[in-house]
């Protein structure tokens, strides 16, 4: 039996997570504020060493797979530390340990906000892994009113972007551990319960993740794929962000996903052509 270390898994999305792999027989160690067997504050340096090496010992030095779900969504300079380093440094701390596994594999938990508007000056910093910068940018921000909603847009952007720097690594996909996001829409959980118990709320939030496919998701809908991703069948997907939205990246991002790579198409072709 595997076993799964969790962070998040006293709410929402990670809690749903922890629950069905437990009733499948696996072991899952949750780290969490509260309500965990490691129980860290995943906002500071400290506190996300003192999380990987309680998880290390609770789990005997012994891990198949981290999921990284702890997130917050409060328009605050601290869900930048949280939403981005709280995941990194989790996951490159606790990778050593996992690569020892003969089925290792880390799944983090970005969202369809990866597609939104962002503080490009808090993502650039998030990505150089300067958490003071990065904290004192959020902070402006969160004193700019207009704005400040999108220090977790950003969080979500950068954590998006880590992923796709890293995974194909030989610190990860080389040392045989597929490294993947989910991406989330509007899912019903303690975090989206106060955004969307006013018309006006459901309104704002409707707009901002349009939502044609099965409408508002189930937790269950997400830790369904966290699951699969964190299990041994997923040999193959390397710094994939997975949108289970409902479609909302799709109206949003729009049809061509595909034209970053034009430029070199027309090489190939033309190569192609000049070889003939
Ligand atoms: P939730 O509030 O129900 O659960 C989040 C969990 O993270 C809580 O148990 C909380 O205690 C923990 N956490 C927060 N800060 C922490 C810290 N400093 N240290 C340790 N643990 C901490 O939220 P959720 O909706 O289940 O969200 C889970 C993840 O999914 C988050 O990363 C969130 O951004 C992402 N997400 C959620 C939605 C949604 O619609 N709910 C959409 C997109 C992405």
């Amino acid at each position: 039996m595997r076993t799964y270390v969790i962070t998040g898994s006293a709410s929402g999305i990670g809690l749903a997570t922890a629950e069905s792999l437990r009733a499948g027989g696996a072991t899952v160690i949750g780290v969490d504020r509260r309500d965990a067997e490691v129980e860290a504050d995943l906002s500071t340096p400290s506190g996300r060493d003192k999380a990987v090496a309680d998880a290390v010992a609770a789990a005997s030095g012994s891990i198949d797979a981290v999921i990284a779900c702890a997130g917050v969504a409060a328009p605050r300079a601290v869900t930048a530390s949280v939403n981005y380093f709280g995941m990194t440094q989790f996951l490159e701390g606790i990778r050593p340990v996992l690569a020892r596994s003969p089925h290792p594999r880390a799944v983090l938990v970005s969202s369809v906000s990866v597609v939104h508007p962002y503080h490009p000056d808090l993502v650039e910093a998030l990505l150089r892994d300067d958490e003071a910068e990065a904290l004192a940018v959020a902070g402006a921000y969160e004193a700019d009113d207009p704005t400040k909603s999108l220090i977790y847009q950003s969080s979500k952007r950068a954590i998006g972007l880590w992923l796709r720097r890293e995974a194909a690594t030989t610190a990860w996909a080389g040392a045989g551990i597929p490294l993947n996001g989910v991406a989330p829409g509007l899912v019903l959980t303690p975090m989206t319960a106060p955004l969307l118990a006013s018309e006006e709320g459901r309104a704002k939030m409707n707009a901002s993740v349009p939502t044609p496919l099965n409408h508002h998701q189930t937790v269950q809908t997400i830790a369904d794929l966290l699951i699969w991703l964190a299990s041994e069948q997923n040999t193959h997907l390397c710094g994939q962000m997975l949108f289970c939205d409902g479609g909302a990246e799709l109206v949003l991002r729009g049809v061509d996903a595909y034209s970053f790579a034009d430029a070199t198409v027309a090489t190939v072709f033309a190569n192609a052509g000049a070889g003939q």
